[in-house]
């Protein structure tokens, strides 16, 4: 029974990676606001150009802006039945923006699945982040392409995003994520939403397997 889970972690703690496999085993969209974004600031649209600066940064894009881009999202179809959020929410303002938007669907959270990482891990994983314009995600080290510098699949060549530079990364994790995401966790606790955490240090397989153990479709 498909449901609607939501994928927790710090910048870098493998949730752009780990998300796609599950959203498909699921048989789920996998939604991430981060992606969303980035479509937008390609595409040039009047979001993309807005949210660029903050996304540079590391700093969070306006609530308003992100909340009407995911309602947007989730009223499509094919998430009607449920869906994997990844990236969102990022405070408490947002979570409770989707309680909302819950509560009115009448299908609230079911899982909040959280990727454990420490924060010298996530320095160490995003200065070797490699990104494809698809989305796909590489590392110099851990997970390195083929060629180097190719995507794998649709042979695109790869880039370091802005915001994975080290002073933007040391933003993201203490002034964002510590200081406004971790309380989400808090707040999804405190509502009795069933939690899942999961140890994010290995390869991409061994922490797949055991996200699969511990969610089975
Ligand atoms: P991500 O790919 O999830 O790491 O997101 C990349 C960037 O997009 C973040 O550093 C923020 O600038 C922006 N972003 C993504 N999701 C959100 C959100 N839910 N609220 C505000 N900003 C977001």
């Amino acid at each position: 029974m498909p449901g609607a889970y939501l994928i927790f972690g710090p910048p870098g703690a493998g949730k752009g990676t780990q998300a796609p496999r599950l959203a498909e085993r699921l048989a789920i969209p996998h939604i991430s606001t981060g992606d969303i974004l980035r479509a937008n600031v390609k595409g040039g649209t009047p979001l993309g150009v807005e949210a660029k600066g903050y996304m540079d940064a590391g700093d969070l894009v306006p609530d308003e802006l992100v909340v009407r881009m995911l309602g947007d999202r989730l009223a499509e179809p094919d998430a009607v039945t449920g869906f994997l959020l990844d990236g969102f929410p990022r405070n408490v303002a947002q979570a409770d923006a989707l309680d909302a938007m819950l509560a009115e669907r009448g299908s609230p959270l079911d899982c909040v699945l959280v990727l454990d990482v420490s924060e010298e891990e996530v320095v160490k994983r995003i200065s070797g982040r490699l990104t494809a314009q698809n989305g796909r995600v590489y590392h110099e080290l851990y997970d390195p392409p083929q060629t180097p510098g190719v995507d794998d699949e649709e042979g695109l060549p790869l880039i370091r995003r802005p915001d994975d530079e080290p002073d933007v990364v040391r933003n993201r994790y203490r002034n964002v994520y510590l200081a406004q995401t971790l309380p989400v966790r808090e707040h999804y606790s405190r509502a009795g939403v069933r939690e899942v955490e999961i140890d994010g240090i290995g390869t991409t397989d061994e922490v797949a397997a055991r996200i699969d153990a511990a969610l089975p479709a």
